[in-house]
C-alpha cells in the first residue's frame, strides 16, 4: 500500500471497542493501575506523558517521514526549539540565516544567554557550512529547506554527509517542503521539524508541531523527551483528533497547492514590475536543479516576489487583494498574503518590498485574476 493510501486512511484505523473508523479523542488526564501489582496495562499513567490520540497523530508522522519515532507538541515553535533545550552550556550549534524568525529569535534571546555556542552559515551555501563546523564540537546543525522567506535550497544530501564527518546531527524544519515532497530523513537528516499548524493540519485552524527521529537512541532525543515531559509542551487531545483529521488529505492539498503556486509563479515571472520572483520551481531559480532532485511531485505552495519601492508600495498592492487574504501564516486551504517584514520579530535578511504567499487549493483562475488586480496589470 502506498503511503499516501496509508495516511489518507489513518495507518487503517478501527476501534477496537466500537468498530469506529474515526479515531475517538481521549480527554482523559489520568489512567488506571492495576489491583495486583500496580501496573498500568496500557503502559500510559498521565497525559503529559502518554496519550492515545497524541499518539495515534504521531504514528502517521512516523510512517510519513520514514521515521522511527516522533513526538508531538503544543505548536510548532515548541517543536522546533526543543532540540535546542536539548543542548547543554558551551555545546555549538550552527544554524542557517534565512529561517523562520521565531525559531531565531528564541535562540537569540535564550539559546545564547544560556551558553550554547551559536554560529550561523548562509542558506544552501555547503562550503560555509564545512568551514563552519568544529569536528568533535559542533553538536547540531539546524537549516530549513525552502527557507522562510527567500525559499532557498539546501541540499540535504550533502548537508548531511558534511554535517557526520563533523560528528554533529542534522535537524530540518521541513515545514514548507512537508513529507509529501521531501522525506529528510531518507537523505540522511537526524530529525525533521514540522509547524503542524501549517500543511500538515491544513486548514488553520490548529496549532501543533513535531519532531521526528531516525535513531530514538541518540542522547538528544532522550533529552527532547524528556524536555516534552517536564517542560510541559505536549499537544492537546482535541488538537491531536483535528490534526489526524487534518492529515488524510495532506497530499491532495499539497498537489494542488504546488501546482497552483507553480502557475502563480510563472505568471509573475512573466511580469515586468516585478523584480523578482523567489519560487524553487522556476528553472531560473538557482535552488532549481537541487529542488528538482530532493522534492518530489512539486515544489510547494510558497512563494514570494519583489515589488519596485519599498513597504509603502508593497502594502498598496495588498490594499488591492480581494481573493488572497492579507494575513501571516501558511500551508491553509484558503490562499494568504503578506507583508513579510512586519510579521518577523527580529532583525532579518528580509527586504521590505517582499510579499510573500501561501498559495492555497483555490482555483487558480481566481488567484490569477486577484494578482492581476493587485498589480494593476
Ligand atoms: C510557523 C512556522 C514555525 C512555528 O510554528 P508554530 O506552529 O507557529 O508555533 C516554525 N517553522 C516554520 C518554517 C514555520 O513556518
Amino acid at each position: 500500500m502506498s503511503r499516501e493510501t496509508r495516511t489518507v486512511q489513518a495507518l487503517g484505523f478501527e476501534d477496537e471497542s466500537s468498530g469506529a473508523l474515526v479515531p475517538p479523542v481521549h480527554f482523559s488526564t489520568t489512567f488506571a493501575r492495576d489491583a495486583e501489582d500496580y501496573q498500568t496495562p496500557q503502559g500510559r499513567s498521565y497525559l503529559r506523558c502518554d496519550g492515545a490520540t497524541q499518539e495515534l497523530a504521531e504514528a502517521i508522522l512516523v510512517d510519513l517521514e520514514s521515521a522511527e519515532e516522533s513526538m508531538v507538541f503544543s505548536s510548532g515553535i515548541a517543536a522546533c526549539t526543543a532540540p535546542f533545550h536539548g543542548l547543554k552550556q558551551g555545546e555549538h550549534a550552527l544554524i542557517s540565516r534565512t529561517l523562520y524568525h521565531g525559531v531565531l529569535s528564541f535562540v537569540k534571546e535564550f539559546s545564547e544567554s544560556w551558553g550554547i555556542l551559536i554560529d550561523y552559515f548562509e542558506t544552501g551555501n555547503l562550503e560555509e557550512l564545512e568551514q563552519k563546523l568544529i569536528p568533535g564540537e559542533t553538536r547540531l546543525v539546524w537549516l530549513e529547506t525552502p527557507a522562510n522567506p527567500t525559499w532557498a535550497i539546501t541540499d540535504l544530501e550533502t548537508a548531511a554527509k558534511l554535517t557526520h564527518q563533523a560528528g554533529a546531527l542534522l535537524a530540518v524544519d521541513s515545514t514548507v517542503a512537508t513529507p509529501v515532497l521531501t522525506r529528510p530523513l531518507e537523505l540522511g537528516a537526524d530529525l525533521v521539524c514540522h509547524s503542524a499548524t501549517k500543511y500538515l493540519n491544513g486548514h488553520s485552524d490548529v496549532l501543533a508541531g513535531f519532531l521526528a527521529v531516525r535513531d530514538p537512541s541518540l542522547e538528544l532525543w532522550r533529552r527532547v523527551k524528556m524536555h516534552r515531559k517536564f517542560g510541559g509542551t505536549v499537544l492537546g487531545s482535541m488538537e491531536a483528533f483535528l490534526l489526524i483529521r487534518g492529515m488524510k488529505t495532506l497530499h491532495l492539498r499539497v498537489q494542488r497547492q504546488s501546482q497552483n503556486a507553480l502557475e502563480l509563479a510563472r505568471y509573475l515571472e512573466a511580469q515586468g514590475s516585478i523584480n523578482w520572483v523567489f519560487y524553487p520551481g522556476l528553472e531560473s531559480n538557482p535552488g532549481y536543479p537541487i529542488a528538482k532532485k530532493q522534492m518530489q511531485g512539486g515544489f510547494g505552495g510558497m512563494l514570494s516576489f519583489l515589488v519596485s519601492g519599498g513597504k509603502k508600495e508593497a502594502l498598496e498592492v495588498l490594499s488591492r487583494a480581494q481573493v488572497f487574504k492579507r494575513a501571516t501564516s501558511l500551508g491553509g486551504v484558503e490562499s494568504l498574503i503578506e507583508h513579510r517584514k512586519s510579521s518577523e520579530t527580529v532583525e532579518t535578511e528580509t527586504p521590505d518590498n517582499l510579499i510573500r504567499m501561501s498559495v492555497g487549493i483555490e482555483a487558480v483562475e481566481d488567484l490569477l485574476e486577484d494578482l492581476r488586480r493587485m498589480l494593476q496589470v
